[in-house]
């Protein structure tokens, strides 16, 4: 495992590699790694040559009074994992190097970004979309691969591709969950043994909406009413928003009348924690 601490060190590498050919797979990560993550960079692996793994906490896309100055970061244990996962090169740049001069060039994704995680979180997918761009020109990559936890991400990554002409593959991979169902989240080192325990009704709720939408339920908000009853019973839970949105342009829908997602937000304690899922609607369950 090489690690990289300098901007212009990781760009040299990539033009080496892709002077040789070298296929190159990129999973951009604020570390704490996880299952999460390594599933990720398993994806990377099978799709290219070489993979460069990055670990930046990146301040652009924490708002004000949020976690960035607590947000985890055991560099150790993150470096162990790439190593055994057979990452090339673990990409660990410093603040000072990926903003050398303060900032003043953003890049920002309307439309996509302004509901779900946008409406919570002022500025924060202006700072994501801007990292990632940073990033990928540090990176050179010919693939990028994303989790579907952070969907609304995935999507904005995509469109930012698309609009800005990036010549790469952008590759989106499935959660992974605990057996509890729990999404697994560097953010979930916050949760107490009990807090883990209430997180559990994200997934509940999502599959609660799930069973309704396949015995016939098509009311948003009749679904998303069911899930915000399960959710407020369970004791130091707070619901930041649940949305049923269409699949592609992200905005909501009444119907369930194709495929969507459905997706929340939901303080567990001081913890903020997303997840979703994708539904097939439609009326094809009902009997012809
Ligand atoms: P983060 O380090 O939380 O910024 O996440 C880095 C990447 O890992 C993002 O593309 C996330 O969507 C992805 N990721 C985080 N958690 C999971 C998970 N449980 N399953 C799959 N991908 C994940």
């Amino acid at each position: 495992l090489k690690v990289i601490e300098k901007v212009s060190e990781m760009q040299a590498l990539a033009d080496a590699w892709r002077e040789e050919k070298q296929k190159i797979g990129f999973v951009p990560t604020m570390g704490a790694l996880h299952e999460g993550h390594l599933s990720l960079i398993r994806r990377a692996r099978e799709l290219c040559d070489r993979v460069v793994v990055s670990i930046f906490v990146n301040p652009t896309q924490f708002g004000p009074a949020e976690d960035f100055a607590k947000y985890p970061r055991p560099i150790e244990a993150d470096s162990e994992w790439c190593r055994r996962e057979g990452v090339d090169t673990l990409f660990l740049p410093s603040v000072e190097e990926m903003y050398p001069d303060g900032n003043q060039t953003y890049v920002q994704v309307d439309g996509l970004t302004e509901r779900l995680c946008g409406r919570s979180r002022p500025g924060h997918f202006r700072g994501v979309a801007t990292i990632v761009a940073k990033l990928f020109l540090c990176v050179k990559p010919h693939v990028a691969v994303f989790g579907a936890k952070d969907f609304q991400q995935a999507a904005m990554v995509r469109r930012m591709v698309r609009d800005l002409l990036f010549d790469l593959q952008i590759e989106v991979a499935p959660t992974v969950r605990e057996a509890s169902g729990l999404a697994i989240s560097s953010r979930n080192a916050y949760l107490t043994p009990e807090e883990k325990i209430s997180a559990t009704v994200l997934y509940q709720s999502l599959n609660l909406a799930e069973s309704l939408i396949q015995s016939g339920e098509r009311s948003c908000e009749r679904i998303i009413a069911a899930m915000g009853s399960l959710i407020d019973a369970v004791d130091g839970t707070r619901v930041d928003y649940i949305e049923i949105v269409d699949e592609v342009d992200l905005q909501p829908v009444a119907i369930v009348d194709r495929r969507v997602v459905i997706a929340l937000a939901v303080f567990v304690g001081q913890t903020r924690l997303i997840d979703n899922r994708v539904v097939e609607g439609g009326w094809r369950s009902f009997p012809r």
